[in-house]
């Protein structure tokens, strides 16, 4: 079904989380604010459009930064969180508060390594092509240092391999409108992975690349710890994969045991063995086999629990034709 036609001049709020970026945030504020006049004056989103800034529990002067910009702007809104629970749970948060007032949404990172341009691209999609979903996708990473490219390019091609299907080179920058945010707050699960979760909300979605450019100031909040952390809990909240490789070693080496034991009967028969070993190694590459097969079966077992346990929303309806 082709998608209509959005009308222009619909409430946006722009979502930004903040841990320690006193040091970017003014200039940020600034740009953000300029973006939001051309915006206005090209009649492209409503006047009652809002800049919520996210204070992910900062230690420095963050807080106090976002009230000074909320008290002498009312376009800038603020939320702080009671205290630090990391990048995707304050972008949740601004996502579901959000979801109360504005018509789309669209997030970024606080540090200006997200291109604010990018902003056009996101609404075209969103009004001309009937988008629910935007991702912003760094079309180069010339800016990052080799580390970081490295480390981060290896993180999209592992979730790859995983079996968890994201964007690759999409970061949290996108847009997403009023009913995509409304499904992904049916995504309960206390482990949230949003580059994971935003994909199985559905609706018609595109891609929107910009470049990468450095960080503004202060320093990334994602040293190599966090980024691994990120990447390993990316991967355990959607792909019961690595247990699945176990179950399948088991196989292997179970399958393999019937080997060892052609060539210990062979080295048996010929009388080349010492008294005991031919059982021995035998019993060590067959149990080995069946204690992996069965650590894997029960694995499975966990999986399920782990699924249901998440609870998510088995299906979103889109439309529903029907006369009464
Ligand atoms: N951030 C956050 N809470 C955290 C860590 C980071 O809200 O605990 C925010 C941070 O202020 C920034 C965004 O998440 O707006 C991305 O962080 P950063 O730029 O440091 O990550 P990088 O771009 O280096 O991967
Ligand atoms: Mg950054």
């Amino acid at each position: 079904m082709p998608q209509e036609p959005r009308p222009e001049g619909q409430r946006l709020y722009m979502v930004i989380p903040c841990y320690n970026e006193e040091e970017v945030l003014p200039e940020t504020a600034k740009r953000l604010r300029q973006k939001y006049d051309t915006l206005i004056a090209a009649g492209r989103i409503a006047k009652n459009s809002r800049i919520l800034l996210v204070n992910d529990g900062s230690k420095d002067r963050t807080w106090e930064i976002i009230e000074r910009l909320h008290g002498s702007d009312p376009v800038f809104s603020g939320i702080k969180l009671s205290r630090n629970r990391g990048h995707q749970n304050a972008l949740l948060a601004g996502l579901l508060t959000a979801k109360e007032h504005a018509d789309l949404t669209i997030s970024m990172d606080a540090d200006l390594q997200d291109d604010i341009g990018v902003i056009d691209k996101f609404l075209d999609e969103y009004y001309q092509n009937g988008c629910d979903v935007v991702y912003g996708v760094r079309s180069s990473r010339k800016k990052d240092t080799f580390f970081k490219r490295a480390t981060a390019e290896g993180f999209y091609k592992f979730m790859r391999l995983m079996g968890v299907d994201i964007v690759f080179n999409h970061a949290d920058c996108r847009l997403m409108s009023h009913r995509a945010v409304e499904g992904l707050g049916e995504f309960r699960e206390v482990n949230l992975f949003l580059r994971g979760v935003v994909p199985l909300v559905g609706y018609k979605s595109a891609v929107a690349t910009y470049e990468r450019s450095e960080r503004f100031a202060g320093e990334s909040k994602y040293p190599l710890k966090k980024m691994l952390s990120f990447a390993f809990d990316g991967i355990t909240s959607f792909s019961i994969k690595p247990i699945r490789l176990i179950t399948t070693l088991g196989v292997l080496i179970f399958l393999f045991s019937f080997l060892i034991l052609l060539y210990a009967l062979i080295r048996w028969a010929t009388g080349n063995t010492v008294e005991g070993w031919t059982f021995l190694i035998f019993s060590i590459w067959m149990l080995g086999g069946i204690q992996l097969l069965s650590l894997g079966v029960i694995g499975e077992y966990v999986g399920k629990i782990y699924a249901e346990a998440k609870a998510r929303p088995k299906y979103i309806i889109e439309t529903f034709l029907n006369e009464d």
